[in-house]
């Protein structure tokens, strides 16, 4: 927000305005939404050219209108609303979940990007080595043991993240002072580096 909020109030956020600006004013615009500003720069008219070429300049609407185009199966339907999203650079299968997810499109069961190894160390007491099944594997344990529903998913997916940022981290998880190590299968087979 703090790089959107002054690119919106001083220039604008529709497309035209965003393409016809100069990459340096959008760098100076969006400088405190992170690192890298003009790479950042850059990626903006890289995303608003593909949102106003592929997309008729309204994404959300574009995303809509496939999600209730009811001749597809809800399932295909699904699949290219996620291919759609993957169109943008930087956005794979966890970043496609959680915009259905959060932009109250689909309740998907979405997975944190960094975090796919927190359900599978409790559920299973393993992680897979591979990225993409691992994420599978977290993603398929979610949807059977939450609700599915926008509140109850996005809550989850919520407290999935703020338990791998500051607990169970990925090269070292803090057993020691995990509140829920009791029902945890990775804690329970003894797998914990400090015990
Ligand atoms: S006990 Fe350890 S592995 Fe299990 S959830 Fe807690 S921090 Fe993660």
């Amino acid at each position: 927000m703090r790089g959107y909020e002054p690119l919106k109030a001083e220039l604008g956020t529709k497309p035209d305005q965003i393409l016809k600006a100069p990459s340096a004013k959008l760098a100076k615009l969006t400088r405190d939404g992170g690192t890298f500003p003009e790479l950042r720069a850059e990626r903006l008219k890289l995303i608003t050219r593909i949102a106003k070429e592929d997309f008729g300049g309204d994404l959300k609407w574009a995303l809509e209108k496939l999600m209730k185009d009811e001749k597809t199966p809800a399932e295909k339907r699904l699949r290219k609303v996620k291919g759609a999203l993957k169109e943008f650079p930087g956005i794979g299968e966890p970043g496609a979940d959680k915009i259905l997810l959060f932009s109250g499109m689909a309740p998907i069961a979405a997975v944190p990007w960094a975090c796919p190894g927190v359900p599978q160390r409790i559920l299973f007491g393993h992680e897979d080595k591979n990225y993409g099944k691992g994420y599978r594997a977290a993603q398929e344990a979610i949807a059977a043991e939450v609700q599915e529903k926008f509140e109850a998913r996005q809550r989850a997916y919520l407290l999935l993240k703020k338990h791998g940022q500051e607990i169970c981290k990925r090269t070292k998880p803090k057993c020691e002072i995990c509140p829920i190590s009791r029902m945890c299968v990775y804690f329970q087979e003894g797998r914990t580096r400090w015990s």
